[in-house]
């Protein structure tokens, strides 16, 4: 009898191994990128000149290592608008000047009032969904005269998002619309604690129940000491989190164009260095809306007034933010938005 049950349960394991491992495979196969050569061509764009432009102007000593509220951030501040300004970039409704104010009481003390800046483009066909693209933009200010520029953390990474709003922009442009809104998300205040986006995700400009993901970076320009030999890698947390589709998609883009190799290293849950919680991401998660943190790696110059501009590696640095282009745009093209389901 008792061997009985256990075949039993065997034959009951058996199948439902199978039905798992046979939609896994379909959801693999559902993932396709039916117009590889538009992706191509705006992916393009983005440039390693294009990039160093803006990390060398984001890390220059006079934003004063951009601490939130002061007035080299702010200005930082208003750089990041003046490009979607130019661009001609929507701004959310309630933020018409694309600032989202944060009033000194919100921070802790001793800051001054500091915004999150917002920029977006509005979906053809779902307008009313939205990915929204993440950044950083403030840093650790000056400490006992040395500026702390953050070129890796992160000017890097508000880089990235300039760029690849300018080739969304450029392709809507040329006639391609996203089929979902696109928004451009520079949160302040992350080395305090997250703050910009824990207020956004309080304060959301478009409602997080129609947020179908969040693309987060934080220090993508820099190789670190593992990939010393492979530089051409990137850390990815938390996609198959809250979305196992998410995280097939984005290795689908990878496997199509950036061809990176995703580590995986810092996903794992019993990660000492609980890199899932420590970045904005962290507050979409919170809302249960599906995530990636895209990340080089902690070096020896990280929170160190040596992180600087020549060290950073902008080849891989491009190749990063395309492989975060092509992901956001399959999100924002395909026919449903990444289902919240783990397989
Ligand atoms: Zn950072």
């Amino acid at each position: 009898m008792r061997i009985l049950v256990a075949s039993l349960l065997l034959l009951v394991g058996t199948c439902s191994n199978k039905r798992h491992s046979e939609r896994v495979s379909d959801l693999k196969a559902s993932i396709e990128f039916n117009d590889k050569s538009s992706v191509e061509t705006y992916l393009n764009t983005i440039t390693e000149n294009d990039l160093e432009r803006h990390l060398v102007e984001i890390a220059s000593d006079k934003y004063g290592g951009r601490m939130t509220g002061e007035d080299g951030h702010n200005q930082i501040c208003d750089y990041i608008r003046s490009h979607y300004q130019n661009l001609e970039l929507e701004a959310p409704v309630a933020y018409q000047d694309y600032y989202q104010r944060i009033p000194a009481v919100f921070l802790p003390e001793n800051l001054k009032d500091s915004q999150n800046v917002i920029a977006f483009i509005e979906g053809s066909e779902f307008p009313e969904e939205y990915i929204i693209i993440s950044a950083h933009s403030d840093h650790l200010g000056i400490e006992y005269g040395e500026i702390f520029n953050g070129a890796d953390d992160n000017g890097s990474g508000t880089s990235a998002i300039l760029e690849i709003a300018e080739a969304f922009k450029l392709a809507e442009k040329n006639g391609v619309r996203p089929r979902r809104s696109i928004v451009f998300l520079h949160v302040t205040a992350e080395e305090h604690g997250l703050i910009g986006s824990r207020f956004y995700t309080e304060n959301p400009a478009f409602p997080l129940e129609f947020t179908v993901a969040n693309l987060n970076m934080d220090m993508i320009g820099r190789v670190d000491e593992k990939h010393l030999n492979n530089p051409d890698y990137v850390y990815l947390i938390g996609s198959d989190r809250i979305s196992t589709e998410l995280d097939y998609i984005v290795r689908k883009a990878n496997d199509e164009f950036a061809k990176l190799e995703l580590d995986y290293k810092y996903n794992d849950r019993n990660d000492s260095n609980r890199y899932y919680n420590r970045s904005d991401h962290y507050n979409f998660a919170l809302k249960n809306i599906p995530v990636i943190f895209f990340f080089n790696g902690e070096h020896s110059d990280y929170h160190k007034a040596s992180d600087t501009i020549d060290k950073i590696n902008f080849n891989v640095l491009k190749k990063r933010t395309q492989l975060i282009f092509a992901t956001a745009w399959y999100i924002a093209n395909s026919d449903n938005a990444p289902s919240k389901e783990i397989l």
